[in-house]
């Protein structure tokens, strides 16, 4: 088939239309993509003009003015396939777009291979003829810059091609596209300064003025494609600040005759792994320092000494590997942190999760049980009403014995209904006056605290404390009627008082205590107390009680971010104290 009716084939037109359409389809054809296209397809306008350059002998595209190096053919060659590689992965064409990257990795990857081991397999001058050897080392041989740049945009557009999807897919790629970027803009400094060593490494080709541009349109077209691709930060800092950082190094490195403390501008690069997700990001440029410094030394001009510039890039490098582990375990000692703060977070909105469960099922639980047991209650009471008379005394017996416990049974529901309902509703915080709450319950209890005999001491003025005014009413109740109750003595005697915690303790709260003279309570059920239904004599002794009021008073003074416990003397009395936060931090 002749070449023209090669590209009049009306197969190949539909293939390129649709390649087009495609490209004009992409999803989010934003500014970024759009900047992306335009680097690409300008990559491909440069090598081809080079290009046609190289066939017409036209030297003002070859050199662009004849004191500079000229692009050489291969590079040029290399221009157009990143471009191609550029613009299919836009287009999702991934095989090709593989393809090409490969055989750009792969021709400069030959080339630099050249150079390290002082060989030649003949690529230079494969396609074209070398015929302007001005400033270069081996005739046609692209610069090794200029091959580096190829071997990380190659790269660039593989890994842009693979299936691999995730942040680092993403940061990898900016960080070659800034790697990139910096080389390229080092080039063309060197030829507006005229530092012949910033695109010239060592003796060797130099890197042409319009190469050093092409892979500034690449370096750009990699970061805007990473750029348009991002949904989620690898780091907190934007990529262009080590890349500003380590361009800077390389370029003072360069400026400095003497490369003194070469290599040490890199510390700041290796902080900034600080604000990366990963720990390792520091060895990532520790590893870019290190090639930069080695680099300053084959790029800048030769220099007398050379054992002294040589051993202080060496010990350069023992500061940066030195840098870099200490960041390392630094950043790594954060996320460590970081991981525990997210899994005591986590673990503490289950546990609330749980409680609030906890607090239905026992509502709906205790709500259901009252019910059939009202029924049974009832059926017991009319039983015993109209057959009192045809039962004999046992059966009577144990019919009031059912009453009884159905009675019990319901006061012990009740208590777990009101506990659940204690844990489901939100505290009603206000100004409260304690002095208030005390004589309020000393009203309510007259009767009682006269017929017993009862002294209350209250250390006054009892402190104003944002409360709910309603619990904290209920736990001085329950509190107060529990130290009346568990008390032999002709004269009961009841202190309440306060004291404000120490500001240097780490809670900021008030501690209470309520103290009185009665039976005590042995250490071993210190805990067990504030367990629910938990008693510590028979149902009859000391007055009937379910054993939950200390549960509830518990309950209410954890709502208020406090804590209970109880100091006692079994004989002598008992004292229970209690805090309240004095910031209302429990009430959000
Ligand atoms: P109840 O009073 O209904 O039994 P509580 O939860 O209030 O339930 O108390 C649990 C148990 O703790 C009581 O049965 C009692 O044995 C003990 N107790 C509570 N307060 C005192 C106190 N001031 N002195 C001695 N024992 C106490």
């Amino acid at each position: 088939m002749s070449l023209q009716t090669e590209i009049l084939n009306p197969r190949r037109i539909l293939n390129n239309m649709q390649f087009f359409q495609q490209l004009s389809q992409i999803k989010t054809l934003n500014s970024k993509v759009l900047i992306t296209i335009v680097m690409g397809t300008l990559s491909i306008l440069l090598g081809s003009i080079v290009i046609i350059g190289w066939y017409t002998h036209e030297l003002t595209l070859i050199q662009v003015l004849p004191q500079f190096v000229p692009m050489q053919y291969n590079t040029a060659l290399g221009f157009i396939l990143c471009g191609i590689g550029i613009l299919t992965v836009l287009s999702h064409h991934f095989f090709i777009s593989k393809a090409v990257s490969l055989a750009i990795i792969f021709i400069a990857l030959l080339t630099l291979i050249q150079y390290i081991f002082r060989v030649d397999f003949g690529i230079d001058q494969l396609f074209m003829e070398h015929y302007i050897d001005l400033l270069t080392s081996q005739p046609g041989r692209m610069a090794p810059n200029t091959a580096l740049c190829f071997v990380l945009t190659g790269l660039a557009i593989f890994i842009a091609s693979h299936q691999w999807q995730g942040k680092y897919k993403l940061g990898t790629l900016e960080l070659i596209g800034f790697f990139i970027l910096s080389l390229s803009i080092l080039a063309l400094y060197g030829y507006i300064l005229g530092a012949e060593s910033a695109y010239g490494w060592s003796n060797l080709t130099r890197m042409a003025i319009h190469t050093a541009i092409g892979f500034i349109f690449l370096g750009v077209g990699i970061i805007t494609y990473t750029w348009s691709m991002e949904t989620m930060k690898i780091a907190s800092i934007p990529m262009w600040i080590p890349a500003v950082i380590w361009l800077g190094g390389l370029l003072f490195d360069l400026a400095l005759p003497l490369g003194v403390a070469a290599g040490i501008i890199y510390v700041p690069l290796i902080f900034c792994a600080i604000w990366f997700a990963q720990p390792y990001a520091s060895f990532i440029f520790a590893a870019i320092g290190i090639f930069l410094t080695i680099l300053g030394y084959f790029a800048s001009a030769p220099l007398g000494e050379n054992w002294m510039v040589l051993s202080n890039r060496t010990l350069s490098i023992f500061v940066l590997i030195v840098v870099s582990i200490l960041v390392y375990f630094r950043r790594a000692l954060e996320i460590e942190l970081a991981g525990v703060r997210l899994k005591m977070e986590a673990n503490n909105t289950a546990l609330k999760r749980s409680n609030e469960e906890l607090d239905n099922f026992a509502h709906i639980a205790s709500h259901d049980l009252k019910e059939p047991l009202r029924a049974i209650h009832n059926h017991s009471q009319f039983l015993l009403e109209d057959y009192e008379n045809e039962l004999d005394e046992a059966g009577v017996k144990k019919l009031n014995r059912l009453i009884y416990l159905t009675n019990r049974m319901e006061k012990l529901i009740s208590d777990l209904l009101y506990y659940s309902r204690l844990g489901r509703e939100k505290l009603a915080v206000t100004e409260t006056d304690l002095n208030l709450v005390i004589s309020d319950i000393k009203n309510t209890m007259k009767d009682q605290l006269v017929s017993k005999n009862v002294r209350v001491k209250v250390a006054e003025p009892l402190p104003i404390i944002t409360c709910d005014q309603v619990r904290i009413t209920e736990l001085f109740r329950n509190l107060i009627s529990n130290a009346i109750k568990y008390n032999d003595n002709d004269e009961k005697v009841i202190e309440i008082g306060f004291e404000e915690m120490p500001e240097n303790s780490n809670v900021s709260a008030t501690r209470f205590y309520v103290k009185d003279n009665g039976i005590g309570i042995s250490e071993e059920f210190h805990i067990d107390i504030f367990r629910i239904f938990r008693r510590l004599h028979g149902p009859k002794k000391y007055g009937e009680g379910t054993g939950s009021g200390l549960t509830f008073v518990k309950k209410i003074v954890e709502q208020h971010g406090g804590k209970i416990w109880c100091e006692s003397i079994p004989g002598q009395g008992t004292t229970f104290y209690f805090t309240i936060e004095r910031e209302a931090s429990w009430n959000s």
